[in-house]
């Protein structure tokens, strides 16, 4: 028993035909779970259609019928809200086979894409034409362009480049009620009211379904400059960025922070990885140059970052990678950080921003004040210091009880995002509110705010039937 009606199954299988459908509970698993399993929902049906105007068709029937739709790219969001609920009356809608590189045009510098491309598959596409497209996030190799986008994700390219927010030019979007809106334009410069692709980026599956984006294109860099840098703090690190956005006129593309015990994790996960020091250090950088120019202007300009950081004490010691292999050997410490987590048991996640000169402050802050709420507790804050978001994730006391430190969730989440919001930051930095922070987040926006995004919820989807009590309630 789904709770939906068999008619309208039975219209919403005939919308995507045979190929479209997956109604065997085995099959339909591995919709449901969450990679971590820290969800598990059920769906009356999972459809895949194969085109927007399939699409279009979908959600025209649960529009008539009031029935739920969850969108659902790659399934790698880390705050549920690519998951059904548990009753089992909504329907998955699955972007996977809307997977076609509509258009590449190299002289405008931009790609058309279906929202069910894999980003790495894009990225490829894109240097396939001698092009660059440069969003990066450890999932590239199963999120999708369409969850990419609702979720305006970030990742390790931010700096340089900007969020999703500032790749795209246009998109396609099914509305609530079935309608198409095809804004799939490629311009630059559009001046002609808001700005409504906008609306859509970042919403989370609950104003609509892209089913199809123009994304920017850049110029592959021709040089690249890796290092990985021991700092005595993070402090050093934030002065460390500064330096280097001098000496390299601005060509910082990754800045990225880790603590020891991180770098420790990262070494038992990965077998083949060494520490790229003889001697132990507090923090580490992982710091990305690049440029257009094939000229070796960028070895100077890191050498000359690093040398400046010795002489002022905010490097202890660094290796530049000397190969692509070693460059690659050392990104790899940095992105084997999510996975290694585990290794260190319980772990309690906040994904925050606060300006990046506050950052140091606020990691001091947090670690002092969970001291007393979970003594001994291990911190671990790590990742894009350089565009102002940490992964705030303390680690249970070594050997204590998981479930019982687990347990603590939200007395550490209170403390942790009320300081965040005391220093003007934000409670999810880029991986949206989903599910996790749903309730959590009226707590920290003004009431304004809160009332103006369930007027726009309100006028697009009337109804309640995308992606309904995650991210904001109408
Ligand atoms: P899903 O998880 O399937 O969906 C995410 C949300 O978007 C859901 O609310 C869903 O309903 C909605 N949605 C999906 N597709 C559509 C669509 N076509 N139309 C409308 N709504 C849609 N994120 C970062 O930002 N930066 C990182 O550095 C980063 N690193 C990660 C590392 C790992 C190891 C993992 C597992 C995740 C990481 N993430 C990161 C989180 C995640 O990969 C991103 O949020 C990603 O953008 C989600 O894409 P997806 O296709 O998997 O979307």
């Amino acid at each position: 028993m789904s709770g939906i009606p068999d008619t309208v199954i039975e219209r919403l299988k005939a919308a995507v035909g045979p190929k479209g459908v997956i109604d065997n509970p085995e099959d339909m698993t591995p919709y449901l779970v969450e990679w971590r399993e820290k969800w598990q929902g059920k769906a009356a049906l999972v459809v895949r259609p194969g085109s927007t105007e399939e699409v279009a068709e979908v959600v025209r029937i649960c529009a008539e019928t009031g029935t739920r739709i969850v969108p659902q790219g790659g399934n790698t969001g880390l705050v549920g809200g690519s998951i059904p609920f548990e009753r089992g009356d909504e329907v998955v809608l699955s972007l996977g086979r809307m997977n076609r590189v509509r258009n590449l045009d190299p002289l405008n510098d931009t790609i058309t894409v279906e929202a069910g491309c894999i980003l790495q598959d894009v990225q490829g596409a894109a240097e396939e034409a001698g092009r660059l497209f440069p969003m990066r996030i450890a999932s590239e190799g199963t999120c999708q362009i369409g969850g990419n986008l609702s979720t305006n994700a970030g990742g390790t390219a931010v700096l340089r480049y900007g969020n999703m927010r500032d790749l795209v030019l246009g998109l396609e979007v099914v509305l609530p009620d079935g309608r198409i809106w095809n804004g799939l334009r490629g311009l630059r410069k559009d001046n002609t009211g808001y700005d409504l692709k906008q609306l859509f980026i970042g919403a989370e599956g609950t104003l609509g379904i892209i089913t199809a984006a123009v994304l920017k294109l850049y110029p592959m860099p021709a040089e690249r400059q890796v290092a990985f840098i021991a700092v005595p703090d993070p402090e050093s690190a934030v002065e460390l960025l500064a330096v280097a956005k001098q000496t390299s006129g601005g060509q910082v593309t990754g800045f990225e922070i880790m603590p020891r015990l991180g770098l420790d994790l990262v070494l038992k996960l990965l077998p083949d990885a060494r520490d790229p020091f003889a001697d132990a250090h507090g923090w580490y950088v992982l710091m990305e140059l690049s440029s257009g120019d094939s000229g070796g202007a960028l070895r100077g300009a890191i050498e000359r970052a690093l040398e400046t950081g010795f002489e002022n004490g905010l490097v202890a010691d660094a290796v530049i990678a000397e190969s692509e292999q070693q460059t690659m050997d050392l990104w790899a410490l940095r992105e084997g950080l999510s996975e290694a987590q585990k290794i260190g048991g319980g772990s309690i996640k906040h994904d925050v921003s606060i300006p990046v000169p506050d950052m140091p402050a606020f990691i001091r802050r947090a670690d002092q004040a969970l001291q007393q709420v979970i003594p001994g507790f291990r911190s671990m804050a790590f990742g894009h210091i350089g565009d102002g978001n940490v992964h705030y994730n303390p680690l249970q006391p070594e050997g204590a009880d998981a479930a019982a430190f687990l347990a603590k969730w939200q007395d550490v989440a209170d403390v942790v995002h009320g300081i965040v919001h005391d220093m003007g930051g934000s409670i999810s930095a880029e991986h949206g509110l989903g599910r996790l922070k749903v309730d959590e987040v009226r707590r920290y926006k003004s009431a304004v705010e809160m009332e103006l995004m369930s007027t726009i919820k309100r006028a697009l989807d009337p109804k309640n039937i995308m992606n309904p009590d995650k991210t904001v309630t109408p």
